[in-house]
């Protein structure tokens, strides 16, 4: 095994400190899997508003309080709290950035109060990935890797190769860069760059130059020393296939001989029914009664008569275009009319709150509707599902798939990104879930149709159930691969 490395790991969202989607729980497991392998990986991440200190258990670093940098040509004051992040025998050291000009109010990328995206993402994140950088001389801890996630960080690659290049302690530096969602571009008007310091060199198509806009994830592309994404399949897409590449096909293709996927793991102490503190019931692959019992709890809560027999579908998920709802509301009306239950729980685009609050009243008594972010509610919907519905357009990596069938709830999903790299077909002597190739509504529901059959055959379903519950996505594989990356990229 190659020798420890010191990696800062960037990112705006982790769990439990800042959470709207999958980066937030990679930012809290993968640091720690790796760190239990002998590396010192440490994160830093914003403060944002709504973060109670005393919760969380964030203290001061004296030496890192009161700090100066410019941003936007104006001085600008901040300071680095410290918190660690526990497993069960691994933790990580948490940096929380807190800023009264850009941190301070509630909300991660949009206000929590007006629901609209910040006007200042582009300064937030700008003033971000700079402090960043700052803070590594006066902390006196250097990486070998700062390993960047999504536009968010994007601007660091460039810094450290701009700004930042004749700096003895920084220049050296290197950087990975892993994108967990290419559609997430961090486009700002051209007016933005001139904000950051930088030389006109990185305002052009070799750049951030993208479409007449200043691009913070294009800049990451192009000035990181590697580049990874969530899953093989994904990386593979957005390469190859316009559809998915956003308009930066060609500049992955570019860096193709640097490009890597790897698939994200999952933290079998946090997502797991055998130990899942968040569940009523907690079971293993042998004791799957207690799974109906979560069933019954649940259905009971939101007023729906419970029977064995029919199997509950269940959707945990941001309600954007992306996952596939336009599908689930055109085959909804002829779903409803078969021995089904379905539970839906989301927060995101308004027409999809409106579209899911009528269903639910139109079909009282067999779809229930939480909009809202529910991390419980989450955990209990995995544990009492039957089926996991996930008919995503596109999939860089996927959580709740692989979650679920730790669950014991046999995903549906579309053969794309890192659903086709997880889930195999039922049919098959290693199967664990249903599979849809084409975007289309009649595809999808045929496909429900298949696995609604099938759980009329106890026998055969439990079998399904218990290939999932047995399998392991653990970050025990995906770790290595990404040690093996931080040792190609530092030389080290
Ligand atoms: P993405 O990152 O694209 O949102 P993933 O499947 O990778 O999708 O990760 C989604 C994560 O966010 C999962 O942990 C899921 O349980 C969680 N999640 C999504 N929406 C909600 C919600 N409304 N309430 C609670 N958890 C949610």
């Amino acid at each position: 095994m190659a020798k420890g490395f010191n990696v800062l790991f960037v990112t705006s969202e982790v769990f439990p400190y800042s959470k709207t989607g999958g980066l937030a729980d990679v930012s809290n497991s993968l640091p720690q899997a790796l760190n239990s392998l002998g590396n010192d990986v440490r994160i830093i991440s914003p403060k944002y508003g709504q973060l109670d200190e005393r919760r969380l258990q964030i203290h001061e670093i004296k030496r890192l309080k009161e700090l100066k940098i410019e941003v936007n040509s104006k001085e600008t004051r901040f300071s680095i709290k410290s918190s660690f992040i526990h497993g069960r025998n691994t933790k990580a050291q948490m940096y929380l950035m807190e800023s009264n000009d850009y941190f301070k109010n509630k909300g991660i990328y949009q206000n929590s109060k007006t629901k609209k995206d910040f006007p200042n993402n582009d300064e937030r994140y700008l003033f971000f990935c700079k402090a960043v950088i700052e803070i590594l001389e006066i902390l006196q801890w250097k990486p070998d890797v700062i390993h960047c996630n999504d536009w968010q960080t994007g601007l660091i690659p460039a810094f450290i190769k701009t700004i930042y290049k004749n700096n003895p302690y920084i220049c050296d530096i290197k950087t990975l860069f892993t994108i967990h969602n290419l559609a997430y571009q961090g486009n700002f008007p051209k007016s933005t760059f001139a904000k950051t310091g930088m030389p006109e060199s990185v305002l052009t198509e070799k750049g951030g130059l993208h479409y007449g806009q200043f691009s913070y994830l294009k800049t990451g592309l192009n000035y990181a020393d590697k580049i990874s994404t969530v899953s093989r399949k994904y990386a593979e897409e957005i390469r190859t296939n316009k559809e998915f590449g956003c308009g930066l096909e060609d500049v992955l293709n570019a860096r193709k001989k640097d490009m890597h996927g790897i698939l994200n793991g999952i933290d079998y102490s946090i997502w797991n029914p055998t130990v899942d503190k968040l569940i009523p019931y907690r079971y293993t692959y042998q004791e799957i009664p207690l799974k109906y019992e979560n069933k019954r709890e649940l259905l009971e809560k939101y007023h729906i008569e419970f029977d064995e027999d029919i199997p509950l579908i269940g959707v945990i998920s941001r309600l954007v275009d992306q996952k596939g709802f336009d599908l689930i509301e055109k085959i909804l009306p002829k779903l409803m009319k078969e021995k089904v239950y379905m539970i839906i729980l989301g927060t995101g685009e308004e027409k999809y709150h409106k579209f899911l609050k009528n269903a639910e009243k139109k079909y009282k008594g067999k779809l229930a509707v939480h909009i809202g972010f529910d991390e419980a509610l989450a955990h209990h919907i995995e544990a009492a599902s039957d089926i996991y519905l996930m008919p995503s357009k596109y999939e860089p990596c996927g959580l709740n798939q692989m979650y679920s069938l730790r669950y014991g709830t046999v995903p549906i999903v579309r053969n794309t990104g890192g659903l086709a790299d997880t889930i195999v077909d039922y049919r098959k002597p290693n199967g664990n879930g249903f599979l849809f190739e084409k975007y289309d509504s009649n595809e999808l529901f045929n496909t429900v149709k298949k696995a609604l059959n099938l759980f009329n055959d106890r026998n055969k379903w439990n079998k399904l159930v218990r290939q999932g519950m047995s399998l392991d996505f653990s970050w025990k594989v995906s770790a290595q691969q990404y040690m093996k990356l931080y040792k190609e990229v530092s030389h080290k």
